[in-house]
């Protein structure tokens, strides 16, 4: 690249000194042109939070400890029972038919062996270090124990307020491009089923982390329980669940099969129908849309399957499938560019937006609305 910058004879417009400006901006753009630099900033950002559990010890917290709550939560025999009871109903009421060993079911087999076997240890290590990082930055948002506080408010709040985070996080992966490059693996799954609750990137969870913060605030007065969290998990994990079944007259409170369907939707706007648990945030916020009858038969994935997914080849090849898309939020944006070819155009003093992929371009997030695909 630097060759290319000297023996450019025609670049009398270059100011002197701009060279090595020109050569950042030429690397940077290279590298752009292999991957896609923003997703590198959640890498940053859970090594950091690592190494600051690492080095304060977890804030005196037992990682062992932590590690087989989250299992028990994520695959203990209770959570294990209700998911069974879901795959269940959906053989017996079934949105759509589908055959028994569906690809996309068997590529979320992977993702729920991934989450129970890997993603936990990411996670307790994570959810630690944010704890930690909240409780000593902010030691006043924790309030005292309230003996009058009767136990049942404090879990009722906790699970409003957690639901809440949850809505504006993924409203987040939703409108930030380096976001929903992790989002939209989620969105990927054309086979619908309990276990899609499990297709999400790992690192997707740095961006749920505030869901932590109503659970710290009330810690001293038993905000979380495992209950609590098996019985939230088992609503989320029904709302993806291939079921025509839903909450009854409660279906303009909670988030049904349905409804979540429609956020799942591969024609039509995604960025509607956001909630976890509680269709509250999306009735406020004008992006609720109730279903139908003919909403449960709708299709859901992304259009022009712009990630590797398993029904897009004439084989299945289900870990070559998983490791493309693991390793998708990090794809460049375009196709590779002809750097030396840009380069010239950057000597000829046309700036950075003149081609086709300009570097402003690459990052400019208010350029993507991802509630359009
Ligand atoms: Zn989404
Ligand atoms: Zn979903």
């Amino acid at each position: 690249m630097t060759s290319v910058i000297i023996s450019s004879s025609d670049a009398p417009e270059v100011a002197p000194g701009s060279t090595p400006r020109i050569e950042s901006v030429v690397a940077r753009r290279a590298l752009s042109s292999r991957v896609y630099l923003p997703a590198l900033s959640i890498v940053a950002v859970a090594v950091v939070l690592i190494a600051i559990g690492l080095s304060s010890r977890w804030g005196g917290t037992s990682f062992a400890a932590s590690m087989t709550n989250l299992r028990v939560i994520i695959v203990g025999p209770v959570t294990v029972g209700i998911l069974f009871l879901f795959l269940v109903i959906e053989r017996l009421r079934p949105a759509q038919r589908r055959r028994f060993f569906a690809r996309g079911y068997r590529q979320d087999v992977l993702y729920t062996v991934l989450n129970a076997t890997l993603v936990v240890p990411l996670v307790v290590a994570l959810s630690l270090s944010f704890a930690e990082v909240v409780s000593k930055s902010l030691p006043w948002i924790i309030v005292p124990q309230y003996e009058f506080l009767p136990r049942w408010l404090v879990i009722a709040f906790v699970f409003v307020a957690m639901d809440a985070c949850n809505w504006s996080a993924h409203l987040a992966n939703h409108k930030v491009r380096m976001l929903w490059r992790f989002h939209e693996l989620h969105h990927s799954q054309e086979d619908m089923s309990v276990l899609t609750v499990f297709r999400t990137h790992p690192l997707i969870h740095v961006s749920y982390l505030i869901t932590l913060i109503p659970g710290i605030v009330l810690i001293a007065n038993g905000s979380i329980t495992t209950t609590l969290l098996v019985v939230y998990a088992a609503v989320v994990a029904f709302e993806h669940s291939n079921t025509n079944l839903s909450f009854g007259p409660l279906n303009r409170v909670f988030c049904s099969p349905n409804y979540h369907r429609i956020h799942h939707r591969v024609e039509g706007r995604q960025d509607v129908n956001l909630g976890f648990a509680l269709t509250i945030w999306d009735q406020l916020s004008g992006r609720a849309v109730f279903p139908t009858k003919e909403t449960i038969r709708i299709e859901t994935g992304l259009p022009g399957r712009p990630l590797t997914v398993e029904q897009s080849a004439p084989r299945a090849r289900h870990f070559s499938v998983l490791a493309a898309q693991l390793l998708g939020p990090f794809r460049p944006l375009t196709e590779p560019v002809d750097v030396a070819q840009d380069h010239s155009e950057l000597l000829g003093g046309r700036g950075l937006t003149t081609t086709g992929i300009g570097t402003s371009d690459l990052f400019d997030e208010s350029a993507f609305d991802p509630g359009i695909r």
